[in-house]
This record gives structure tokens, sequence and C-alpha cells, in this order.
């Protein structure tokens, strides 16, 4: 197959979304064999083929058309918009889906102890962050004017150093911004990992491999949660059991040979089942309860 039909995807070397990002593949059945340089991944059994970048250079690579796709964070993808935009370019990535992992958000914190009454009370302050694009909109669009410290890393020492008087930073469980004493008050963007792709048009070998790719991405999020219940209920106990089974819509209902009264009850639950859920089914007349994961999925 020549170089031209293969897909080249961005995802971070080294980072947060490198193993999500690399899983995530492995899960679609891309088994990747990486190069000597280790900068680039080959797909063994499909065309497709992964650069290890930065996550900050993801969109420019995909803008660029060096990559056609990239795994990248929400918040990256935001900051570069609002930063092309405000040199008067329009960003061109697409955004092809969202995805179930790399879940953070951009939240403005302040010293533990101090008060707060609202974004009002950031006039005049002094605000650290690596996102000034979007810390700047935000505050726009609240009609406030602060001072923004562009850093380019340890922004939650800023603080303590008397470089700011809050931050915009990134948190996902807050255990950073606690241990440098910070308290975190207004969310600014929610994000997670989103698949991008090239603005520009791919031949239809590619096209198809992009189709294919989500469709599998699709299954792979759609799994993750999903349970496959076994189980036997007597007839009368049918509605109940029905309303217990979690986030599955028809179930598949078998008679019991040698048993009028009696059927076996197969489910795709969408959502994971939990102990409590089985004791109920119990409760309500289930027997013979079997729980299995499922592997992979195609509505
Ligand atoms: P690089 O060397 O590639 O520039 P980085 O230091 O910018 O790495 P990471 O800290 O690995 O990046 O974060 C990558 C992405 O992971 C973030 O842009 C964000 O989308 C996501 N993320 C999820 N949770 C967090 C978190 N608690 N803090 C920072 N990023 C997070
Ligand atoms: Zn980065």
């Amino acid at each position: 197959m020549d170089r031209d039909s293969r897909l080249k995807l961005a995802v971070q070397k080294s980072g947060r979304l490198t193993d999500p990002s690399l899983d995530l593949l492995a899960r679609c059945g891309l088994k990747l064999a990486r190069g000597k340089d280790q900068l680039v991944g080959y797909g063994e059994n499909l065309p497709l083929d992964v650069l290890f970048v930065r996550d900050d250079d993801i969109p420019d690579l995909v803008q660029e058309d060096v990559c056609d796709l990239g795994l990248v964070g929400l918040n990256v993808i935001e900051e570069k918009r609002l930063a092309l935009a405000a040199r008067g370019i329009e960003a061109s990535f697409e955004t092809l889906r969202l995805l179930d992992f790399g879940r953070c958000r951009l939240s403005i914190a302040i010293p533990e102890g101090q008060s707060w009454s609202g974004v009002s009370a950031l006039a005049g302050r002094r605000i650290a962050t690596t996102y000034p694009h979007l810390l700047g909109q935000f505050l726009a669009r609240h009609g406030v004017r602060a001072d923004i410290v562009t850093l380019s890393g340890a922004v939650e020492i800023a603080p303590r150093l008397g470089r700011a008087d809050a931050i915009c930073d990134l948190v996902s469980t807050g255990s950073t911004l606690a241990a440098n004493h910070l308290e975190e008050v207004q969310t600014v963007l929610e994000s997670h990992a989103v698949l991008i792709r090239t603005p520009v048009a791919l031949g239809a070998v590619k096209s198809d491999w992009v189709e294919r790719l989500l469709m599998r991405i699709e299954g792979v999020q759609q799994v993750r949660e999903s349970k496959y219940i076994m189980l036997h209920a007597p007839r009368a106990a049918l509605p109940e059991i029905r309303r217990l089974l979690p986030g599955s819509e028809s179930p598949t209902i078998i008679p019991l040979e040698g048993h009028p009264d009696k059927v076996a009850i197969h489910a795709v639950c969408r959502e994971n089942v939990f102990w409590e859920t089985l004791e109920g089914l119990k409760r309500a007349g289930a027997s013979a309860l079997l729980v299995l994961p499922v592997e992979k999925m195609l509505a």
C-alpha cells in the first residue's frame, strides 16, 4: 500500500493522554510497531500510523495537514482556536468525536481561606495561566477586566511566589490545588479528549478508514460500561425484572424447557451492573444470575 493511502494520527508522546489514547487504538484493533526513534508507530494490521508529539503541537499538525487526525484535549483545541482567531486566522480542524477520557476542567482557583463573591471579584487582579485566550474570553464574557499573567508551566505556585492573586489551570481531582493551598472557585471550561481531523479532503481509501475508525471508537466507548446479563425468572416477575435491568432496551426472553412458569432473560445493559442491582433482581425472584463483560459491539 503506498504511503499516501495511510492515515497519520497525532498522539501525545508522553503525558496524561498517551496511555488512554493508545488503549483506545488497541481496542479499535490497531497493532502498533514502534519505530527505533519512537516518534512514529507503524500500524501493522491497519493503514494507520501514529506520530508521537507534544500535545500542544497536535492542532497545528492537523490544521496544516501534516497529520490527518489527532487525539488531543478540548482545552488545547479551544485555546488554539482563540489564539488563531486573535491573529485573524480561522481554525479549520474539525472535531469528529468527543472521547470518554482526559476529563478535566479549566478552573479558576484562589488561595485557601479567601472569600469569593463571584467572577467580578477578579476585577483588577492578576491571574496566572497557560490558557490566556480561554481565560481572556471568559473574563470578557463576564465583563471583568483583570491582568492575565501568561506562564508556560508551574502555574499553581504563582500565588505563593507573589506573581499572581489567582490562577486558571486544569483540575481533575483537585489534589494539586489542595497541595498548593488553593481552592477551586469557578469552572471556565469542561474538557475531555477529542478526535480531530484535517480540513483537507481525504482520498477514498483514507475516508473509508476514518469512517471505520469512528465506528470502532463508537463501539469501544459503548462497551466500556456495558454488561451482558443472563438470568432465570418467574414469568410473573417479568415486569419488575425488566424495570430493574439498568439501561437495557429489549431483553431476549427464552422459554425454559420443563418450567412453563419460568423464562430465561438475556439482556445487554448499557450501564455497569452493580451488586445492588443483582440483589434487587434476586429479591424480585431471579435466579441463576450471570453478568459478563461485553468485548465488542456494533449497532
Ligand atoms: P506535553 O509535554 O505533551 O505538552 P503537557 O504537560 O502539556 O504535556 P499533560 O499534563 O500530560 O500535558 O496533559 C495533557 C492533557 O491531559 C491536558 O491538556 C488535558 O486535556 C488532559 N488532562 C486531564 N486531566 C488533567 C489534569 N488534572 N491536569 C492537566 N491535564 C489534564
Ligand atoms: Zn502540553
